[in-house]
């Protein structure tokens, strides 16, 4: 079968691999329909010196897939279900995954397209427990965007930044995958939502996905144009992904009390924070990763009832991912890049 696999740094090719053998105890069969693209894809391919791997590694860490056959064991699903997967094998015994708080697992064993296996490949065998069935309603386009695009921003806002209806969030990079999925799920709990790009073009198009402002980063200084929006007072939230390049904009962003939620790093991993201004203004600061499991189904039930949509910037072709992988290095993307596996 096909599988798309990193075989070196900045190197993906197409390769043909074993197809996975019966699904055993506990495991199901899953036919992978739509793989999409995220930040992380990007680090793992430039290779990050950090990341444990072994190549050549099958990538894609966001996918939908249909169940193609049932393991001994398994209940509650049956073939030909759609399902979105899990980004990680979590434990499911330690007390975090027996808490549903799944991305705090104690053993873990890596992420799925940069440490292990991922899903750009015909078939694979997971553990039924990291497979979530879509709800009606749902193509499997929007099933492939719950585990990481919708399920983390879900994360980020709610569970973590605990925004709250009234509330003003700054969201960063309005026009990337997870900055599409947040100004939807903010916008619709009643927050005011300010976003930041970097090309006028992405403006209307973050407006048409409910945001209240949106600056544009090249041209204006987001955290001046912040503080006159929002009345010299300051954003209750910041959602940050971007790192070096906006962290000591976002700190200043932010009213006292304010709290900010990360979950990644696009523009460089270090940056300096004032301490005196962390503790004075009672600020929060709050690190994140990945999503719960619950996650996968809130957000699936908010897609199925149009409350939130994906945002598909292009739709590549199996094995053309280089260019796309580029094109989202230099933020030429506008929402998601997709790959289909199998029809
Ligand atoms: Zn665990």
């Amino acid at each position: 079968m096909r599988a798309l696999q990193l075989v070196s740094d900045r190197e993906v090719k197409v390769t043909d691999v074993e197809a996975p053998p019966p699904p055993g105890q506990g495991e199901v069969q899953l036919k992978i329909k739509v793989v999409a693209l995220n930040h992380i894809d990007v680090w793992g391919w430039r290779g990050m010196a950090f990341a444990k791997r072994k190549l050549p590694m099958t990538v894609g860490a966001e996918a939908s897939a249909e169940i193609a056959a049932i393991g001994p064991g398994v209940t509650g699903l049956k073939t030909g279900d759609l399902v979105a997967i899990y980004g990680a094998p979590t434990c499911g015994r330690c007390r975090a995954c027996r808490d549903g708080r799944d991305n705090l697992c104690e053993h873990p064993r890596g992420v799925h397209g940069f440490h292990l296996d991922g899903y750009a490949r015909e078939y694979a065998n997971m553990p039924a427990r990291n497979v979530i069935p879509a709800p009606e309603g749902i193509d499997d386009v929007a099933a492939a965007l719950a585990p990481v695009t919708f399920g983390t921003s879900e994360h980020m806002l709610f569970d973590n930044a605990q925004l709250l209806p009234g509330e003003t969030v700054l969201i960063h990079a309005g026009g990337s995958g997870i900055g599409t999925a947040a100004i939807q799920l903010a916008k619709k709990v009643g927050a005011t939502v300010i976003t930041t790009v970097g090309s006028d073009d992405k403006i209307d198009k973050c407006v048409e996905l409910g945001a209240d402002h949106v600056i544009n980063y090249r041209s204006d200084r987001f955290e001046g144009a912040v503080r006159k929006l929002t009345k010299k007072v300051g954003v209750d939230v910041v959602f940050e992904h971007v790192g070096k390049d906006t962290w000591a904009g976002s700190m200043l962003s932010m009213r006292p009390g304010g709290r900010l939620v990360t979950c990644g790093s696009t523009s460089g991993i270090s940056a300096d924070t004032n301490l005196m201004m962390l503790f004075q203004r009672q600020l929060r600061l709050i690190g994140s990763f990945g999503c719960r499991m619950s996650n996968l189904v809130t957000v699936m039930e908010k897609m199925s009832k149009g409350v939130v949509r994906p945002v598909v910037d292009t739709e590549i072709e199996f094995g053309d991912l280089e260019p796309a992988l580029a094109r989202m290095e230099n933020r030429k993307v506008f929402g998601k890049i997709i790959m289909r596996v199998n029809t």
